[in-house]
């Protein structure tokens, strides 16, 4: 039988973050501060990792959610980093997450009039496919009917042929979170909403930070040897509580995107090339097609980003270049988020994505960009700085691994029905069966949210007790998938604000 041991509330957390002096204190629980505190801690590190919102709640659940090579680095020339992606996507997908992470199909529409031809995405694919040791299958181009019969909605007209390769895809805030929870079972003691005010000094050196708890205002300190500010966006602003007179080191991006209501499944995602640079996404994903991105310089404040109707407008257009039938009133969900470039001058859709590091005049280290799918890498980065051998780390998977196709099969068996059985194994692995577990206990928890999506109430419940959700949003946005469905009525929300007030639903020793 599984145990559903409750996670510690938030006063045991912030005790414990007020006990004596960790090795690392992480600020900013995005994919980069969780991977880096999840190395960490596997290193054997005491490590606090803290965010001001909720976990994955910026740019880290506002991606394209894919775990990529990255073929339009190719255009750029960057083919080590596009070796280095499709190894870390690779490991993704084959060790670390295979229950969470997908392969997807890509095909690259070419039309007599598109801005590359066939001979050069030929070659494209095929060194794309060559650089990952054509583990995926080797890139080649298909015939316009072939391509036609994959995906029915792409324009016909001009259609000459098209480009196929493979990468993956995910769901960013599920791997995030139960990046957050492999973070925890190595050692890690973590705190969302709780923002960091300022920072500690000792001596010039800054030795921790001072914070406040989002929920009921608890202010308390963290005391560390190592402050790594992993704040994305927000990266300069740290660095300016560290030292006023640093200069900024990052530019900001905007990249929106939309997630339609889809008429017919396609068996492949379609990268639409939109100029010699750009090219926009439409990608299947959660039942429904995600569309984008956009790609705009952005410098006001980070909390404000949002899409905007032009945004949705250029979105719908720019898909539109090779696809057909896309309304806007199948628009179920629009988000947007922020990538950080590094500082200097230079046309934000050619800059290259890299990390930035920084070390500041107090010795915080800062970190920012990249990539999600590198993000195990940036770990490694961060334990070097600390002097601590990233060697004798092994490859550890996410809680859950699994085959998800043989969770659901047992989930069905349960009974459950067998969509909700699906999306249950690839979303949570074999931590699926911990809600089997509460729907056992109280068949009313396997209720559908709402009739149109596979979400059910136990993951309200478990979101709650063991994955650290404080808020509506929490829950609706990025541990189910209610938000980017349309499906968060006014109901659902007071119904998951009650109960977020009541207490743990199932006490197991
Ligand atoms: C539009 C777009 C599409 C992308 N698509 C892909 C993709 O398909 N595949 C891929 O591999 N990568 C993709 N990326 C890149 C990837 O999403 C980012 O590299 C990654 O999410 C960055 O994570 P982060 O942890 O640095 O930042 P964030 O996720 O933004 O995390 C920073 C965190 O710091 C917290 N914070 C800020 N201030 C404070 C404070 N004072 N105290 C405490 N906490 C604080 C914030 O609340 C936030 O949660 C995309 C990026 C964008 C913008």
């Amino acid at each position: 039988m599984n145990t559903l041991l409750h996670s510690p509330g938030r006063a045991e957390v912030r005790d414990e973050l007020g006990r004596g002096t960790f090795d690392l204190l992480v600020i900013g629980g995005g994919i980069v501060g969780i991977a880096a505190a999840w190395t960490a801690a596997q290193a054997g590190l005491r490590v606090a990792l803290v965010d001001a919102g909720d976990f994955a709640g910026a740019t880290s659940s506002a991606s394209t959610k894919l775990v990529h090579g990255g073929l339009r680095y190719l255009q750029t020339g960057n083919v080590r980093l596009v070796a280095e992606n499709h190894r870390e996507r690779r490991s993704l997908a084959a060790q670390v997450a295979p229950h969470l992470v997908s392969p997807r199909r890509f095909l690259v529409p070419i039309y007599a009039d598109g801005p590359h031809g066939a001979a050069k995405l030929g070659a494209g694919v095929f060194l794309y496919s060559a650089l990952s040791a054509f583990g995926d299958g080797l890139g080649r181009v298909v015939s316009r009917a072939n391509a036609l019969d994959q995906v029915p909605a792409l324009r016909a007209e001009g259609l000459r042929a098209a480009a196929v390769y493979t990468d993956h895809q995910m769901n960013d805030s599920r791997v995030a979170i139960m990046t957050v929870r492999a973070a925890v079972a190595a050692g890690a003691t973590v705190l969302n909403h709780a923002a960091v005010r300022g920072l500690r000094r000792s001596g010039g050196r800054i030795v921790g930070a001072d914070l406040r708890d989002a929920l009921d205002g608890t202010e308390f300190g963290v005391t560390a040897r190592l402050v790594l500010n992993a704040t994305g966006p927000w990266l300069d602003r740290l660095r300016t509580m560290e030292d006023p007179s640093s200069g900024p080191s990052i530019r900001l991006s905007k990249g929106a995107h939309l997630v339609v209501r889809q008429q017919e499944p396609w068996r492949a995602a379609v990268t639409v090339p939109v100029d010699r640079y750009r090219v926009s996404f439409a990608i299947p994903w959660e039942d429904h097609l995600l569309l984008g991105t956009t790609d705009e310089p952005y410098d006001g404040d980070p909390a404000d980003v949002r899409a905007t109707d032009a945004d949705v407008a250029q979105i719908l257009a720019e898909a539109g270049h090779a696809l057909d039938g896309l309304r806007r009133e199948d628009v179920a969900y629009a988000f947007a988020g922020l990538r950080v470039l590094p500082g200097g001058p230079g046309d934000v859709a050619t800059a290259k994505r890299e990390t930035v590091i920084t070390e500041g005049r107090g010795g915080m280290l800062s970190i920012a960009g990249g990539k999600w799918t590198t993000y195990r890498h940036i770990g490694r980065i961060v334990l070097e700085r600390l002097g601590v051998g990233a060697d004798v780390l092994k490859t550890v998977p996410l809680p859950g691994l699994a085959t998800p196709a043989a969770v659901a099969h047992r989930l069905v068996a349960a009974p459950m029905e067998p969509s909700v059985a699906a999306h249950l194994a690839t979303h949570y692995g074999t931590l699926a069966f911990d809600l089997a577990d509460l729907v056992r206990r109280d068949p009313a928890l396997g209720a559908p949210v709402h009739p149109d999506g596979p979400d059910i109430w136990a993951q309200v419940v478990y979101a709650r007790d063991r994955e650290w959700a404080a808020t509506p949003d929490d829950i609706l946005r990025r541990r189910t998938t209610l938000t980017l469905r349309g499906l968060d009525t006014p109901e659902i929300r007071a119904r998951v604000a009650d109960l977020l007030e009541e207490p743990p639903h199932v006490h197991l020793p």
